[in-house]
């Protein structure tokens, strides 16, 4: 038998514990067994505190999750009188006050006629939900050849099976194989490739152009479904040049292609509004995903919003339609509760107002960052924010010498008491979307000093 640890391990034994047994997602195997991990032990505002009791802005708010900020209360609160109550009920033949209430509050935020939710354990499950109803909806409409999903290189979508295969991260995807039968991925849009000689408009024509050229080469009667995120998050913040969602959707739905738009990190009021499909972009998408700041983090959930075309398009006239989709922990009423006292607290405190407000100042002190020398675009909205190093003399790969810059930058900050997400070579930021004006200033002047550090190796 194997020898019986107590829960009361000290720092060393929980540090051990997790270099012996604990894999974490996307974890370097090479180096795992060899460095203590980061352990934080607890959280107030946009702070959280590590192993050695180091008080930390925390930058990325999780990963892209924590809207309200940590040790709220009335949320443990809800948690605990939910857990009490009903822990648990079955989503095949029950239903709960949480869950229910939480559809409908859903339905009211979402755009237009966005009106059905099927809750998920977290954004992959969402994703593969939304692109499991493209493949329902084909089946029953008697077109089973049209299930070609069009993704995007750098989008990112998850790490379930199909939710990864529309991920276009080139160097994730190299490990697996994935479903590349159904999927096609078009290029980049990052405005900060495009060529000097090319304006915002004509690059926005040309990647709008990607995606008509790619459905005349497969056949629109072959293609299912697209899938963006309104700004590529992971992929390092990518911003689109005006008019390309508006623009992509149109050509969608010239060809009866869903659009399908995954604000797993834009809602929720990342960009100061619940969603930023139609608030933000102006396009009202067939289906949208979400998780993460639906519950602040505080706890796992996940959400697919159906629209009512759909929908009814799904159902038709027949009785006896089974969607053989969902999962045991979907709509779990510690969850739901959990999003219903978040979205209450996003709401009383005016959260989606203060992000609109204190935007600005945020984008500007981030804008200033470019003034470095390592530095090739600081790019941003709402409260998210990435820097990204120089390209080559190809403007399509960072400069060779730089892809240890997000990491090194990330170190200095955390020496100076500030979280940053390292990619490659960027640094991402998405606080919680309670920071103050004060404090959106203490991040960007540690990310300023720190980067003083890094440049004389990176310049
Ligand atoms: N979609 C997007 C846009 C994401 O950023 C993420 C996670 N970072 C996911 C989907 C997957 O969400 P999860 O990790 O909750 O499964």
């Amino acid at each position: 038998m194997k020898p019986h640890r107590t829960h009361n391990q000290d720092l060393s034994d929980v540090l051990t514990a997790d270099r012996t047994h604990h894999l974490h997602p996307w974890h370097d195997l090479s180096a795992w067994r060899e460095a203590d991990p980061h352990c934080f032990t607890s959280g107030e505002g946009i702070y959280v505190y590590d192993q050695d009791g180091q008080k930390l802005i925390d930058g990325p708010a999780g990963m892209w999750a924590v809207q309200i900020g940590y040790g709220r209360r009335e949320m443990a609160d809800a948690i605990a009188s939910q857990v009490m109550e009903l822990p648990y009920a079955s989503p095949w033949t029950s239903t709960t006050a949480p869950a229910a209430q939480l559809s409908e509050r859903i339905a009211e935020l979402a755009p237009g006629d966005l009106n059905t939710v099927m809750f998920t354990t977290g954004g992959s499950t969402a994703v593969d939900t939304a692109l499991r109803t493209m493949q329902f909806l084909n089946n029953r409409l008697g077109r089973p050849g049209k299930k070609i999903i069009i993704a995007r290189e750098k989008g990112y979508h998850g790490s379930t099976y199909l939710a990864a295969s529309v991920t276009g991260k080139e160097r994730d995807k190299s490990c697996f194989d994935f479903e590349d039968r159904l999927v096609r991925f078009l290029p980049d849009i990052n405005p900060y490739i495009r060529p000097d000689v090319m304006t915002e408009a004509e690059w926005c024509d040309a990647k709008v152009a990607d995606l008509e050229n790619m459905i005349a080469e497969i056949g629109p009667d072959r293609i299912g479904a697209f899938i963006a995120e309104p700004i590529l998050c992971s992929g390092g913040v990518i911003i689109p040049p005006k008019g390309y969602h508006q623009r992509t959707l149109e050509v969608c739905r010239a060809h009866d292609i869903l659009y399908i738009s995954d604000e797993v990190v834009t809602g929720f009021g990342r960009l100061g509004h619940w969603f930023a499909s139609q608030e933000v972009f102006g396009i009202e998408p067939d289906i949208i995903t979400c998780a993460k700041g639906i519950t602040s983090g505080y706890l796992p959930l996940g959400a697919c919003i159906i629209s009512d075309r759909v929908m009814d398009r799904m159902t038709g006239a027949d009785h006896d339609v089974l969607f053989p989709n969902g999962y045991t922990y979907s709509a779990h009423p510690v969850c739901c509760a959990a999003a219903l006292k978040n979205i209450e607290i996003i709401e009383r405190e005016g959260l989606l107002g203060h992000v609109q407000t204190v935007a600005p100042h945020f984008q500007a002190r981030l804008k200033a960052l470019e003034a470095s020398p390592v530095i090739g675009d600081a790019r941003g909205m709402g409260l998210l924010g990435c820097l990204e190093g120089l390209l080559d003399a190809g403007r399509d790969t960072p400069l060779e010498v730089q892809r240890t810059l997000g990491a090194r930058l990330d170190a200095a900050c955390e020496a100076r008491g500030l979280i940053v997400r390292p990619l490659i070579n960027m640094c991402v930021f998405s606080p919680p979307l309670t920071i103050s004006p004060d404090e959106i200033d203490a991040m960007f002047d540690i990310i300023e000093d720190a980067l003083t550090e890094v440049e004389p190796d990176f310049a």
